[in-house]
C-alpha cells in the first residue's frame, strides 16, 4: 500500500458541493485531526456512495493523503450516522454548533485522539437526555477549554480564593472562573462578564451532572452563558469565535 493510503476514523464538520457531482468534505479524524478531502462523484446517484456521506456523520474512511491540498476519497463506510441527532431542533443546533467550533480550532498532533473521542461522546450521548440539553453542550465546552489548556473553574474566587459563591460576581476571562465583588471592583470592568444570580446557579450547578435534567433554564440564561464561553474562548484563542448553529435556540 502506498505511504499517501491512510485508513481513518471520522467526523464529518462540513459539506460542501463540488464541480457537478462532486462533494468537499471536512473531516476531524482521530488520528490526523482536520482533514479536507475531495469525494469525487458522490454526489452522482450511479456512484457506490451517493447519499452515504452525511453531516455529523461518523465514519470509517480511506484516503489518498496529501499534505498541501484536498486529499482524495478512496473508500468510507459508516460507522454511526448519528440520526438522533435530528429528531428535536434544540438538539440539532447544538450538535451543529459543536461542529462549527471544531472547524474553528487548531488541534496539537498528539491531541486528535481525544478531541476526537470527546466529540463521538457528546453525539452518543445528546440524544439520550430528555431536557436541558444545552447543559450538555456547556459541558462538552468546558471540556473543549480545559483540553485546550484554559479550564474555567467554578469553586472559588480566581483572585482571592473565597468560596462563598454569593459573592461571585462575574466571571473573569483573565483569571478563568468566577471572580468575587470586592476583586472585581479593583479591576478593569473589561476583564469580567458579569453575571446575575440564576446564570451563577446554573454555573456552580455544570460540574453536578445528575441534575442537568431538572434545572427550570431561562431563554436569557441561554444567551448570556452562550455568550460568556463564546467571548472566553475568543479571548484565549485571540480570534473571534462564531457559533451561528446557536442563533435558532
Ligand atoms: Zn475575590
Amino acid at each position: 500500500m502506498s505511504q499517501r493510503i491512510k485508513k481513518c476514523e471520522a467526523i464529518v464538520l462540513k459539506v460542501t458541493e463540488y464541480s457537478n457531482t462532486s462533494q468537499i468534505i471536512q473531516f476531524f479524524s482521530k488520528e490526523f485531526g482536520h482533514i479536507g478531502v475531495i469525494a469525487k462523484g458522490t454526489r452522482n446517484p450511479k456512484n457506490k456512495y451517493y447519499g452515504l456521506i452525511q453531516l455529523l456523520g461518523n465514519y470509517e474512511i480511506v484516503i489518498y493523503k496529501k499534505d498541501t491540498t484536498l486529499s482524495l476519497l478512496k473508500e468510507i463506510s459508516l460507522i454511526d450516522d448519528h440520526n438522533l441527532l435530528t429528531s428535536d431542533l434544540n438538539m440539532t443546533a447544538l450538535a451543529h454548533a459543536a461542529a462549527e467550533l471544531y472547524l474553528q480550532l487548531m488541534f496539537g498532533e498528539d491531541d486528535h485522539e481525544k478531541f476526537y473521542v470527546l466529540l463521538t461522546k457528546f453525539y452518543e450521548y445528546l440524544p439520550g437526555v430528555k431536557n436541558n440539553h444545552i447543559m450538555v453542550f456547556w459541558r462538552f465546552l468546558l471540556r473543549v477549554a480545559s483540553f485546550l489548556g484554559f479550564s474555567l473553574k467554578f469553586a472559588q474566587c480566581q483572585v482571592c480564593g473565597t468560596q462563598n459563591s454569593e459573592l461571585f460576581h462575574g466571571i473573569s476571562f483573565v483569571h478563568n472562573g468566577f471572580i468575587c465583588s470586592n476583586c472585581a471592583g479593583k479591576r478593569a470592568a473589561t476583564e469580567h462578564f458579569q453575571i446575575n444570580e440564576s446564570t451563577r446557579k446554573l454555573l456552580l450547578t455544570l460540574k453536578n451532572l445528575h441534575n442537568l435534567e431538572s434545572f427550570e433554564i431561562t431563554e436569557q440564561d441561554i444567551k448570556t452563558i452562550n455568550t460568556i464561553f463564546r467571548t472566553y474562548l475568543s479571548h484565549h484563542l485571540h480570534k473571534k469565535i462564531h457559533l451561528r448553529s446557536l442563533e435558532v435556540l
